[in-house]
């Protein structure tokens, strides 16, 4: 076995650096996850996507990666809009969050190892905000608690915010400011009036509220991947103030360095500028789904390096769908080949031209992968071992060389993400679809119509699927025939 060197820019260093994680071959990596107070666009599941590259890419290279994407469901603007649609926060950011794991789902975006949610680590959050306080790097005022910036040296240096040539007067209570308020940010926010009244807060030191948003990744990560981690990655636009105030807490809190590699994905533009709700330019996946399949939105994605901005057209989209459809055509043909007759038993120049042509497109695509993942290189040599099938299977095939290149190419499709053989899928289809019955039986229990959650259960039983109702909630099993 050949070491293959990775290398990945990192945002903090503004260069390109081997990666090596601190415990190999475990790599902790912590992506923001979404705010689960709207649809997400597909310029939200840009970074998701590319997230899920980078995990696939160093778990085929060997690395167990222990992959955490937070589930923001507490903060000013999930407050704010379950508000408005006049919802508990709890049942508005449950829509929220399923239907980001359904769309994650979709897109084939391997669910997280965790996907922890703001509002069950807030006991955490307590402890590191107390000591916080406790050393004099926070203090509590009238609003909230703040962290007081001055007390960090390094504050500035992931973003390059210049503190000097920030207007330094006030405190910052939201949780989205721009560069040039570089201020003392909230970690803990007294609850309003209308917040006590929803019954949005917890109870801490400095009364009932609830956490900042920054201060909810730093004690997740920290829970649930250790003081210092390989990788943090996230959109370009949490680098500050999100991210730098994440190293600001941690840091302090720790006296160790917090993030090894930090990883900023660009956005998704639409004629020049980023998409987004507020600039109405956004196309939600559901629009991508009318026209489109999954695989054509992961090709158009990954046709640029995660860290170049990437302009979304829908002519563009269609050039993927096009390409993507080329690419599952060869392995339709591999398919046909392997069911046709054995017309080649042999091994002669056109077999050793086809394995040779697979094994150095194969070698050059991880060298394009190896070095920050650079999948438009990558495509290109995968392109290339397509057409050296595609021109072997113009003529009979030698089944054993077949399936050789076959399964190198086929691998390669599936470190992207594409194609990927669903040597369990219709079991995990099975599993999704018995869950949303259960879902919809304990509707029905809950609404008192015992009968017909009965007769449930009795059909589910005649499908061999058993149901237990235990205290948390029904349990299945398939029965196996
Ligand atoms: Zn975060």
């Amino acid at each position: 076995m050949r070491e293959h060197p990775i290398r990945i820019y990192d945002t903090m260093t503004r260069r390109k650096r081997q990666f090596k994680p601190l415990n190999p071959p475990e790599v902790t990596m912590y992506v923001c996850g979404p705010t689960v107070y709207e649809e997400p666009h597909i310029g939200n599941l840009r970074t998701f996507a590319s997230g899920d590259l980078i995990r696939r890419w160093l778990t085929h290279r060997g690395y167990r990666v222990k992959y955490v994407m937070n589930i923001t469901d507490i903060e000013d603007k999930t407050i704010r809009d379950s508000g408005k649609a006049g919802k508990t926060l709890k049942e508005f950011t449950d829509y929220y969050t399923g239907i980001f794991l359904r769309g994650i789902d979709t897109l084939n975006i391997r669910r997280a190892t965790a996907h922890p949610k703001a509002t069950i680590y807030v006991p955490q959050m307590i402890e590191f905000i107390s000591e916080l306080v406790e050393r004099g790097f926070a203090y509590e005022a009238e609003d909230g608690v703040y962290f007081d910036i001055d007390k960090f040296p390094g504050y500035g240096r992931l973003s390059g915010v210049d503190l000097s040539k920030t207007e330094r007067t006030e405190r910052v209570a939201s949780d989205s400011y721009d560069k040039e308020d570089a201020q003392d940010f909230a970690l803990w926010k007294k609850a309003t009036a209308e917040e006590l009244e929803r019954g949005i807060y917890f109870e801490s030191p400095w009364g009932r509220g609830r956490p900042g948003w920054h201060i909810e990744c730093s004690a997740m990560s920290r829970e649930l991947l250790g003081e210092t981690i390989d990788i943090h990655a996230g959109g370009e636009d949490l680098a500050f103030p999100h991210h730098e105030n994440e190293v600001a807490q941690s840091e302090s809190l720790t006296g160790k360095q917090f993030v090894r590699f930090w990883l900023h994905m660009r956005f998704l533009r639409v004629g020049g500028s980023r998409m987004g709700k507020s600039l109405g330019n956004y196309v939600i996946f559901d629009q991508i789904l009318e026209k489109h399949s999954p695989e054509a939105l992961r090709y158009f994605y990954i046709s640029t390096q995660y860290r170049r901005p990437l302009d979304f057209t829908w002519p563009a989209m269609e050039t993927a769908e096009n390409t993507v459809r080329r690419l599952e055509n060869t392995l339709d043909m591999i398919e046909n080949a392997m069911r046709g007759p054995d017309a080649n038993l042999d091994y002669g120049d056109l077999e050793d031209r086809l394995l040779k042509k697979v094994r150095t497109e194969e070698e050059a695509f991880g060298a394009a992968m190896d070095d920050d993942f650079d999948t438009p290189v990558a495509l290109g040599h995968l392109h290339a071992a397509a057409g050296a099938v595609n021109e072997y299977l113009t003529g009979p095939a030698n089944k054993g060389v077949l399936l050789e290149a076959a399964d190198t190419y086929r691998t390669m499709l599936n470190t992207l993400g594409l194609f990927e053989e669903k040597k369990e899928g219709s079991d995990e289809d099975t599993e999704r679809l018995i869950g949303l019955i259960i879902d919809l039986r304990e509707e029905q229990r809950k609404a008192k119509n015992y009968a017909f959650a009965d007769m449930i259960r009795d059909r589910l039983q005649e499908a061999g699927v058993t149901i237990q109702d235990t205290a948390g909630g029904a349990t299945w099993k398939i029965a196996k025939s």
